[in-house]
């Protein structure tokens, strides 16, 4: 089972999918915690490029790309051999994400985004998309000193809070759209409720 959770900045990602892994192996199943960017080696060298501020600006094109190396990489090497081994696999933020940023945020066409980032991860999709939805004036001030594109003015913010919206309502089957100023816990009880069932199968 692949789950991946998306949301802006300050959503609880990282928490949500921290308890979640936890939750699963609770259930005597084994769980992958990973991310994006980030979740390999090499993924971790990519991340730096693309979130120093001390990169300064890339053409959205380079952006897009590397964000797409990332991809292959953590699906080729890590996600896929997980799934193979059985493992409820969890990722922290995944195509979405390029195409909420990278499409509605930096205005690269979304439908060639979409291809590319297929492309990037041989078309592997989640069994279920948890987007943690929260309005960027409050998620921008719970998150930590700014990287390179959190410090993106907040309209950008909102094209990107707007398109996971998008993207959910258009395939209820594999979303669930859970409101983000809820208490951690309350949060973490609908993650579960929505996962378990994919999890029975
Ligand atoms: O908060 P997190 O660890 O997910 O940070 C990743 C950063 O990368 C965020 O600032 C997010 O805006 C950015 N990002 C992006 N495009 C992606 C994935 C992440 O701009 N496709």
């Amino acid at each position: 089972v692949f789950v991946a959770f998306e949301g802006g900045e300050g959503s609880g990602k990282s928490t949500q999918s921290h308890l979640l892994a936890t939750w699963v192996e609770s259930q005597g199943k084994t769980a992958l915690l990973t991310r994006e960017p980030g979740g390999t080696g090499v993924g971790a060298m990519l991340r730096s490029i693309v979130l120093d501020p001390a990169t300064g600006d890339l053409s959205p094109r380079t952006e897009a790309l590397i964000y797409a190396a990332d991809k292959a990489e953590h699906v080729d090497t890590l996600i896929l051999p997980a799934l193979a081994d059985g493992a409820v696999v969890i990722t922290d933020r995944y195509v979405d994400s390029t195409l909420a940023y990278q499409g509605a945020g930096r205005a690269l066409h979304v439908g060639e985004l979409e291809s590319l980032a297929r492309w990037a991860t041989a078309d592997l999709r989640p069994h279920l998309t948890v987007v943690l939805d929260v309005d960027p004036r409050i998620g921008l001030g719970r998150a930590g000193e700014p990287d390179r594109i959190e410090g993106e003015p907040v309209e950008f913010h909102e094209r990107v809070r707007q398109h996971f919206l998008d993207l959910a309502a258009a395939d209820p089957a594999h979303y669930v759209v859970l409101d983000a100023s809820e208490s951690p816990e309350a949060i973490h009880d609908r993650v579960v409720a929505a996962v378990g069932p994919w999890l029975a199968q």
